[in-house]
């Protein structure tokens, strides 16, 4: 193992997770979401390992044409679309599906002479993020299906708060969704990862008499949606990613010492000090308190002053034969990212995603 900040990538727990997902939402294809770098584990390696996703989303041009680049030929779908007629022209060379949300979109789309052939209309059921009002939805697709007369077209929608234990937003939005469904003979897809394993996808419709996709992210790097408990049963999910350095000098310190910059951290005791190949720079927050949680050698210990931008330093003093070279897990199977964003405020999703490039990304 590198001494810097490394992140390990497990392509088997990856496979196993789009199982999983695929499992708790019988009869659905599977979106499987790869935008920001595939919430930080690798945008080309993680498309090439999920070899039975039926598409990939994304939620810039530039991850569609990357992904390309590198010969991928799955569909890919853009969750926001396409903002001028430029991005409509990369999008139609890419042979990208699109999201349309919006009025400047429908002109867009009507203002070009070659269209997508797959275009999902998004609807805004009760987020208040992208979409178009639910009682437009049929009025949209009159209007693209005479624009676009060789598009196939299909209905999307988002959950704001499927990851909520008995969510009242969610119960409206399934109510607002309930006639589009209902009256829609054509593609459909309503649920995220959390959506999926709460059994959301078809939006209380039965999908094996339509074809409904899940849009699973976080739920296939192995990082449950349902920060806050009430999570529904489901098979477990398997951690993707191993972020992890080592111990690259050591010191003990007296009662009054102080660790890092600003002296934030002050010792009450005699201790032992271990300085790790990680900081902000990779992506581990700068904000994470004294105290949070870390694994070395296995053990759990904690973070002891401020992050810098190039390493961190951690609590040895119980733990004596952790020392130069030991191995410092970040987070990972044994110590759930979520676990160390919960003492930073945040969720699991800001930590993957801000793992940076000159993190050196293994992949088994
Ligand atoms: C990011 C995203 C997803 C994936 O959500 P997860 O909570 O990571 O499963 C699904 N749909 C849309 C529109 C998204 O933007």
């Amino acid at each position: 193992m590198d001494f810097a900040a490394t992140a390990i990538i497990d392509t088997a727990a990856l496979k196993h997770n789009f199982e999983v997902l695929r499992r708790a939402s019988p009869g659905c294809k599977v979106m499987a979401v790869i935008k920001a770098n595939a919430y930080g584990h690798g945008l080309v390696p993680v498309a090439t390992a999920l070899e039975n996703a039926d598409s990939f989303a994304v939620a810039r041009i530039s991850e569609a044409r990357a992904l390309r680049e590198a010969g991928v030929r799955t569909p890919i779908v853009l969750l926001e679309g396409v903002f001028d007629a430029s991005d409509l022209q990369a999008a139609l060379a890419l042979d990208c599906e699109t999201v349309v949300h919006c009025d400047e979109q429908l002109a867009l789309l009507a203002a070009s002479d070659r269209q997508p052939g797959i275009i999902w209309i998004k609807v805004d059921s009760g987020m208040n993020r992208l979409g178009f009002p639910p009682d437009r939805f049929a009025g949209v697709v009159a209007q693209v299906s005479a624009t676009c007369e060789y598009a196939e077209l299909r209905l999307l929608s988002h959950f704001a708060s499927a990851d909520l234990d008995s969510s009242y937003q969610t119960t409206a939005q399934l109510h607002t969704l309930k006639p589009l469904i209902e009256s829609w003979g054509g593609g459909l897809s309503l649920a995220n990862s959390p959506g999926g394993l709460r059994g959301l996808a078809a939006g209380g419709f039965s999908a094996t008499d339509r074809d409904v996709w899940i849009r699973p992210g976080i739920g296939l790097y192995g990082i449950t949606p349902f920060e806050d408990g009430g999570a529904p049963e489901h098979e477990p999910l398997v951690p993707v990613m191993e972020f992890s350095a080592k111990i690259i000098a050591t010191r003990t310190i007296g009662i009054g010492d102080r660790v890092g910059y600003g002296g934030r951290f002050r010792a009450d005791k005699p201790m032992r000090v271990g300085i790790v190949a990680a900081g902000y720079g990779d992506g581990y927050p700068r904000m994470l308190p004294d105290g949070a949680p870390v694994l070395i050698d296995g053990a759990r210990a904690g973070l002891v002053g401020r992050v810098s931008m190039d390493m961190l330093a951690v609590d040895l003093t119980d733990l004596p034969d952790s020392g130069y070279g030991s191995a410092v897990t970040l987070w990972g199977k044994a110590l759930p990212v979520g676990v160390v964003a919960n003492a930073l405020g945040t969720i699991g999703y800001e930590l993957v995603t801000r793992v940076s490039d000159r993190v050196t990304r293994r992949y088994l």
